[in-house]
This record gives structure tokens, sequence and C-alpha cells, in this order.
């Protein structure tokens, strides 16, 4: 039994350690989940979502231009 609790404990560790790749990608991007938003940002942390009241969202960035979302000002 406690075998298999400590492999299963071992393949959820090696999956997470798969993130970050995913993070670096560019073609991800965040926006505040709301309708009034209407910028996509390139970092969770910038000053542009700060205001957000709503949940932040990562999406692709299609996902965010789909949305009618263009580049937040406050990057690039
Ligand atoms: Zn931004």
């Amino acid at each position: 039994m406690k075998k298999k609790i400590l492999s299963a404990f071992l393949i959820l560790s090696l999956a997470s350690s798969f993130t970050p790749l995913e993070i670096s990608s560019q073609s991800s991007v965040y926006l505040c989940n709301s309708s009034n938003a209407k910028k996509y940002h390139y970092t969770k942390n910038c000053r542009g979502l700060s205001n957000c009241k709503h949940q932040i969202i990562k999406v692709s960035v299609q996902e965010a231009k789909k949305r009618g979302k263009t580049l937040c000002g406050w990057e690039d």
C-alpha cells in the first residue's frame, strides 16, 4: 500500500516539474476575466492587471485577440 502512494507522489512531482516549460511559452497571455477589460498582458504581475477585480486567467494570444483584447500599454 505504502509503495503505491509513494509512486503516485513521484508521478505527480514529475508532472509538475514540466509546468515551467509551459509558463515560459510566449504564446500564453494573461487577462482580466471582465467584459470591461480591453487588454491582455504578458505577465501576471503587470500593473495593468493590478486593478482587476475579477479573476485573472491565462489564455493563448489567439484567444485573447478573439475576445477583442489588445496588448497592454504598460508592456513592451
Ligand atoms: Zn500589462
